[in-house]
């Protein structure tokens, strides 16, 4: 598994918890429990992630001292880790709709709604809250107010034909540049709240990591090599011509009159 990977899942945690030794243990032994499953690197990131949200949820708001005056800890579990895999690993909706079980169009809400919710918050500087640009044209993508396109396109979400016209859009109308120059505020406003991973954890995960994978590779073993390891044994290979010998005198005791 990829070192970035190792990060984004810490990072994960500790939207979770606050307290960042919690965060590492949860997610340490859910990654060492799940890794040990014949998975897919892409699967391991998915289910780790969904255990540790699950076991969040179940525990409910066990917020650390420290965080009681942290706008982002009063959210849900579920929008911290929705804005921290936004804005800090760049996860995709796609991955996210599948570790929360919830569609695409559910985590638009949920990050807009979470995402305004922490604007809100913002109590030294005022900003311009974002909505569907004044005069649409005929032209103009469709705005929809829960989920609206601009923080799709910033969320890197928008892609190849899509992207390129509303790109080539914006060029053109002070509306819709406007929506999307309010939108990108909303983001900056809100990056300062959402926390950054605790330095110097991950070498234990690359353990944690290698162990499984160690692990894993005895379990998959097949029956040949099984065998040889097992011969390959000096105490083991004499039992063996033991029981050969004792069978051999035995056989020969019957077979052969006295
Ligand atoms: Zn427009």
């Amino acid at each position: 598994m990829f070192e970035n990977e190792f990060q984004s899942l810490e990072l994960i945690s500790e939207s979770l918890w606050s307290e960042p030794h919690q965060a590492h243990q949860y997610a340490r032994d859910t990654l060492a429990a799940i890794s040990l499953r014949p998975l897919t690197q892409e699967q391991i990131i998915r289910k780790t992630s969904a255990a540790l949200i699950h076991q969040a949820e179940q525990q409910g708001q066990t917020i650390h001292e420290r965080a009681l005056n942290h706008p982002f800890f009063r959210l849900l579990p579920k929008e911290r880790l929705i804005l921290v895999a936004l804005h800090k690993t760049r996860w995709s909706y796609q991955r996210l709709s599948s570790i929360l079980n919830e569609s695409i169009e559910n985590i638009e809400r949920i990050a807009w709604n979470a995402r305004f919710h922490l604007a809100l918050t913002q109590t030294t500087k005022r900003i311009r809250m974002p909505g569907a640009p004044k005069n649409l044209s005929l032209s103009c993508p469709e705005y929809d107010e829960d989920r609206p396109w601009t923080q799709r396109l910033l969320d890197g979400e928008t892609k190849g034909q899509s992207k390129h016209f509303l790109l080539d859009h914006v060029k053109r109308c002070a509306g819709c540049q406007q929506s999307l120059e309010s939108c990108k505020e909303l983001f900056y406003s809100i990056q300062s709240f959402i926390p950054n991973r605790t330095p110097d954890f991950n070498q234990d995960f690359l353990e944690v990591w290698k162990e499984s994978q160690k692990k894993q590779g005895l379990s998959h073993q097949s029956t040949k090599e099984y065998l040889e390891q097992w011969l390959s044994r000096k105490e083991n290979l004499f039992l063996v011509l033991l029981f050969f010998t004792v069978t051999l005198f035995w056989l020969a005791s019957i077979l052969i009159p006295i």
